[in-house]
């Protein structure tokens, strides 16, 4: 059964559906059950999947390394763990959920998938799409850049650039979909939110954390994030739950607008201009659930600078780790937690543990990262340059 995340109703899975009626996002129950063992977190945690997971769809994805920061722990006061989710087949975490969008697409007969995206969920898409030996279509912005075609064309995928309201390919590609026989794996459709669950269920096998810290655009990695905690919870393999914190970019920060201004339901975020531009939906299809947990389960909400993600992006750089703008606004946000707090008792308590996403790597955006200081030099005065700091 899929149940709406707002007014409750119910829709048999055995159709095609992805949204209530009401508008707002549909999620399959919460699962019980015991972990096994197993190479793969698909198999350790089968019990929490709503099927068989098939090995000749993956592609390697989960089972990501949690990395404890060292500089950065120390700096800021905390055990900070870094989950690198750039280390996924088309290096986001984007993999996990169309992992499971695919077994859904073929479970339902279709034959055709698509999504709607610009970046990292398009490639993900495209790629499983091939693997799975489907036929894929993936509807971008018609201002999308040439670099993040290419990598869509070499996939096979078949590349539709829309004129128009970009929020409105969303609900329309739905609808289309389901009359042209293509199953869109979007950003928030309900099985893709369960591959991201995964997540969860990986950092509970390393460390009980006290917040995570997740990056948040259309809001289907959240919601997935929690569901994953809820159903530990459930299953009682943890006692309490994290403390979940929602990080938006201040260029776009439609969720943390309307949760911090004390509003029901998210509005249009207007003129949206961020560097994170995997985070940059103006209107989050999944916003006003995000409202819903993050009041439900007493989470924050952070928004940070691009200037502040910038450095965070460096520092995480020191670290070893090379991820994208998007992906370090956690570091960004924990830095503000912890100085200032953004609410009463809202600050992150010293040596707690604090779990950020890496959601996605940084050689996707190359662009606007520096290329720092480079010393010219001979080959005869090699000796001489060595030294040189
Ligand atoms: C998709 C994405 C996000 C946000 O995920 P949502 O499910 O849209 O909230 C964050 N970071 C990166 C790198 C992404 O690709
Ligand atoms: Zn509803």
């Amino acid at each position: 059964m899929l149940k709406c995340t707002s007014c409750e109703r119910e829709y048999s899975l055995r159709n095609a559906y992805q949204r209530c009626e009401c508008g707002e996002p549909l999620e399959l129950e919460l699962f019980k059950s015991v972990p096994g063992i197993g190479r793969r977190v698909w198999e350790r945690f089968s019990g929490f999947f709503p099927f068989e997971l098939r090995p000749e769809l993956s592609l390697g994805e989960g089972d990501t390394p949690l990395t404890k920061a060292k500089k950065l722990s120390r700096e800021l006061g905390v055990k900070l763990y870094l989950k690198n989710e750039t280390l996924n087949p088309t290096w986001s975490f984007k993999d996990r959920g169309t992992y499971l969008g695919i077994h859904r697409a073929l479970q339902l007969g279709f034959k055709k998938i698509g999504t709607v995206s610009t970046g990292n969920m398009a490639a993900s898409v495209a790629a499983y799409g091939a693997r799975a030996g489907l036929e894929t279509y993936v509807l971008v912005s018609s201002d999308i850049a040439e670099e993040k075609l290419k990598a869509l064309a070499l996939y096979g995928a078949r590349i539709i650039k829309v004129q128009g309201d970009y929020g409105e390919i969303y609900y329309k590609s739905l609808k289309i979909g389901r009359e042209k026989g293509i199953y869109f794996i979007n950003s928030d459709d309900p099985f893709r939110v369960e591959g991201y669950k995964s997540m969860s269920f990986e950092i509970i096998e390393e460390v009980t954390p006290d917040y995570v810290v997740v990056p948040t655009s259309s809001g289907g990695l959240f919601r997935g994030i929690v569901k994953g905690f809820l159903e530990l919870k459930e299953s009682g393999l943890i006692e309490e739950l994290p403390c979940f914190v929602v990080v938006q970019a201040e260029g776009c920060s439609p969720i943390c607008k309307a949760f911090n201004g004390g509003k029901e339901k998210i509005e249009r975020f207007e003129n949206p201009h961020t560097i994170a531009h995997a985070i940059e939906n103006p209107y989050p299809p999944s916003g006003n659930g995000v409202l819903r947990l993050l009041r439900g389960l007493k989470g924050l909400c952070v928004t940070v600078s691009d200037e502040e993600i910038l450095e965070a992006q460096r520092e995480l750089g020191r670290e070893g780790l090379f991820v994208q703008p998007a992906s370090a606004t956690g570091i960004a946000a924990i830095r503000k937690l912890r100085e200032k707090g953004i609410i009463e008792d809202g600050k992150i308590k010293e040596n707690s543990r604090v779990v950020s996403i890496l959601t996605g790597s940084g050689l996707k955006t190359l662009s606007h990262v520096e290329r720092g200081r480079i010393k010219e030099c001979w080959l005869e005065e090699l000796e001489e340059c060595l030294g040189y700091r």
